[in-house]
């Protein structure tokens, strides 16, 4: 189809509203009043309904982010749940439960703030807004675009189009927007970012990323099981004990809990389903006594990359830079990104002013930026955990003695830079996984108090999307899905996904089963690309506006 597209010029384009991406854009007008710049036209595009609809996080915020983009944060009213008081990290058995009597070194919380990350989002948003940046919701960008090696802006998602991807009477083309600087803040597994590393390779030089995937509730809970503030982490049950993963519990203001469970993507399970041990997580009786006459209110999950700072990406390129998520900067040893993503879009944003009063956007110019992360406070935590993740590699045993070596030698350990594999390719075949007598779980039943299935699970994530729109979520080759993985993996995506967006159900001449897709179920976790054992899944950007719309997450 020849359609004549809108072309938008910015001076600055950010993709994706969330901390990195809001904080680029914050430091950046402020840098230039303070440097007597004229402030650039920035705009941030976030494909969520409003700033903060798809952020979703734990969330225990290191306080060291905010407060260097905006000493004032609290006479400013950023919200917040409660300071973090009593810390405990727990060992789950099977049946019970033993504290560690020690804070293991770097996992401390003192000091830092339980908040509702879309909350905190929006409040950011509207420092940002004030400073006169536009902020487009329901914008969604799909392509980057890409002229003679330099990044030269997005294409935003055809809005209006039918499952057959035939306009609508309320068509209306994807928008050009082109910008001297485009700064990547998706957030994990970002679909723009995999395209940079097509067209630049800016990934090259990095070993895999790894992902968990962290499935979360709020629940108002019983008043005085938990003080306010009170955290738990948990490693053990219901993970066996190789597979990488841990629960936890966050005591919101009030009544409010949030708790989750992230597992790793990396499992040879191929039945493996975080959603799953989420629900195992909570009918452990250590936890389901937290949560036992409580209600449950919210519910979401998102990938977490967790490979560290070797597999990190080049941050720039002509034209291009990387931030927050996209960028890997996640702490994997205290499961804490937003500091670091606040940080990553300060040091853009200093980069940027250089380049503006350069006039020059080339990949030398914006190379600044890998040589500020070099000499940051982010890159010396990063480093410190560097090899931690892939310790876990050989299970929680080898993992806990290579993190006290690590510990002892600033990060280093019994190796440096493990060359991982991606996640997938650990995924053992059902033969290989269900041998020696071992068989797959039974189906779960869930008793809608504790346990909830997938689909009530997605109505309290608030997720919508136009029915009518081609299918974001595209089968290369659906033979693979209806025969060869049937029988090699017996389809995983019906489990890992934890939106029920893929199922297998009858054919009309029962010959057999055949991959039935419902998209409008997603909820932007991005699992089903990372965890595809074929990579026969491909998750592309679906209209603005739709996904989750979460809530007090
Ligand atoms: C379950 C869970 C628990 C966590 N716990 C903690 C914790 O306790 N403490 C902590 O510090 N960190 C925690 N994290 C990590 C933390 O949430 C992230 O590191 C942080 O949110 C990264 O910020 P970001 O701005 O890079 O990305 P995000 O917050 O993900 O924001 C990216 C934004 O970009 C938008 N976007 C993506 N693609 C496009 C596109 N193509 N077009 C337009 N918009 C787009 C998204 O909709 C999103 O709003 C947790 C994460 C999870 C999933």
């Amino acid at each position: 189809m020849d359609i004549e597209r809108d072309v938008l010029d910015v001076d600055i384009l950010i993709v994706g509203a969330g901390p990195a991406g809001l904080a680029c854009a914050y430091h950046l007008i402020k840098k230039a009043e303070a440097s007597g710049v004229e402030a650039p036209g920035i705009l941030v595009i976030e494909k969520g309904s409003y700033p903060g609809a798809h952020s979703l996080s734990g969330a225990v915020m290191d306080p060291g982010g905010i407060a260097a983009l905006i000493p004032d944060y609290l006479e400013r009213g950023m919200p917040y749940e409660a300071k973090v008081g009593r810390d405990s990290l727990w060992f789950l058995t099977g049946k019970s439960h033993f504290r560690i009597p020690f804070t293991p070194p770097g996992m401390g919380n003192h000091g830092n703030y339980i908040i509702s990350l879309n909350k905190f989002t929006g409040w950011l948003a509207e420092q940002t807004e004030a400073l006169g940046v536009e902020i487009y919701p329901e914008t969604a960008a799909s392509d980057l675009i890409v002229e003679n090696g330099r990044v030269v802006g997005v294409q935003t998602v055809d809005m209006g189009l039918d499952k057959n991807g035939e306009p609508k009477s309320n068509f209306e083309p994807g928008t050009i927007i082109k910008a001297n600087v485009t700064i990547l803040a998706e957030g994990t597994h970002g679909s723009l970012t995999g395209q940079a590393d097509k067209k630049l390779n800016i990934f090259d030089s990095s070993i895999s990323q790894s992902y968990l995937t962290g499935v979360k509730e709020v629940w108002e809970i019983p008043e005085g099981r938990l003080s306010e503030g009170e955290i738990i982490h948990t490693f053990g049950a219901p993970l066996p004990l190789n597979e990488y993963g841990g629960g936890f519990a966050y005591k919101m203001s009030g009544s409010m809990l949030s708790v989750g469970f992230a597992a790793g993507l990396n499992s040879p399970d191929p039945t493996g389903d975080p959603h799953r041990r989420f629900q195992e997580f909570k009918m452990h009786p250590s936890i389901k006594n937290i949560l036992e006459g409580g209600t449950m209110l919210h519910y979401g999950a998102k990938t977490i990359p967790e490979g560290g700072c070797y597999a990190m990406p080049r941050l720039y390129d002509s034209g291009l830079l990387i931030i927050g998520d996209s960028g890997g900067f996640l702490n994997s040893l205290r499961l804490k990104g937003i500091h670091l993503a606040i940080q990553s879009g300060m040091m853009a944003a200093e980069t940027i002013l250089g380049a503006i009063e350069k006039k020059d956007y080339s990949a030398e110019t914006l190379s600044v930026m890998q040589g500020k992360f070099e000499q940051s406070t982010a890159k010396r935590e990063l480093h410190k955990v560097r090899n931690y993740h892939q310790g876990f590699e050989g299970g929680l045993v080898s993992g806990m003695i290579h993190f006290g070596f690590q510990f002892l030698t600033g990060g280093r350990g019994l190796f440096d830079r493990r060359e991982t594999k991606p996640d997938h390719v650990y995924m053992m075949k059902l033969g290989e996984f269900f041998s020696n007598g071992k068989e797959p779980a039974p189906p779960m039943k869930f008793d809608n108090k504790l346990t909830f299935d997938k689909l009530t699970d997605v109505y309290k994530s608030g997720t919508k999307h136009e029915e009518d729109q081609p299918p974001h979520l595209v089968i290369e080759d659906y033979d693979i899905c209806n025969n060869r993985c049937t029988e090699e993996y017996g389809n995983p995506c019906r489990y890992f996904c934890p939106a029920q967006v893929y199922e297998m159900v009858d054919n009309e001449d029962g010959s057999g089963k055949h991959l039935q897709l419902t998209p409008s179920n997603c909820i932007h976790c991005k699992t089903c690309e990372v965890a595809d054992p074929y990579q026969n899944i491909n998750w592309t950007v679906p209209e603005g506006g739709g996904g989750p719309n979460y809530e007090n997450c």
